[in-house]
């Protein structure tokens, strides 16, 4: 049976005033929909929920805490990463009338954590996947001074001195390498 905590309830706040919940999920790290995500560690939150000021919204405030093992964009190898945060989220009726197509939408910076319901039931898993992808650098590093891959060889430079020369030249030409050279270790 699913357990009701799971889930924030909007029924539940109107009728007992606001709620406090507190979760381990563990969530597969094909989920997250990242391929340098290769696993993660069991995902902590805690959410506080309560009615907001304007009708029919509900304001949802807690932290999250994880660990994963990331593969860095740089050398391919993989790294421990670990992120916990604060954060806040104002949940609002989808609107009846949808906002016409050729209007312009200018989004206020305060509705940026806005999100829009249709269903009076938040399930907390689902908030804990969202700030664990807002948590995940664009480009994840096992460390800022990565030296990565040899453009050429392919040799991790962190750990190897190869005796290729310096690409000279077009930069471009030297970006389409390094590519190349990391198809050539992934396929290894
Ligand atoms: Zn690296
Ligand atoms: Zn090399």
């Amino acid at each position: 049976m699913l357990d009701p905590r799971d889930t924030i309830l909007f029924d539940e706040i109107d009728e007992n005033g606001p709620q406090s919940y507190s979760r381990t999920f563990s969530i597969p790290a094909e989920d997250l929909r990242r391929d340098e995500v290769i696993g993660v560690g069991p995902v902590s939150i805690t959410a506080n929920a309560r009615k907001g000021e304007l009708p029919g919204e509900y304001v949802v405030d807690g932290s999250f805490g994880f660990t994963a093992d990331m593969s860095c964009s740089r050398c391919l190898e993989p790294y421990p990463f670990a992120s916990s945060a604060d954060f806040h989220v104002r949940f609002e009726p989808r609107s009846e009338t949808p906002r016409k197509l050729d209007e312009e939408v200018e989004i206020p910076p305060d509705e940026l954590d806005v999100e829009f319901y249709m269903e009076r039931a938040i399930p907390l898993r689902h908030l804990a996947l969202e700030q664990i992808q807002l948590s995940i650098p664009m480009k994840p590093l096992c460390d800022e001074s990565c030296l990565g891959l040899c453009p050429r060889c392919g040799a991790n430079r962190n750990r190897e001195s190869c005796t290729c020369e310096e690409p000279m030249g077009d930069e471009r030409w030297g970006t389409l390498r390094e590519i190349q050279a990391r198809m050539k270790k992934r396929e290894s």
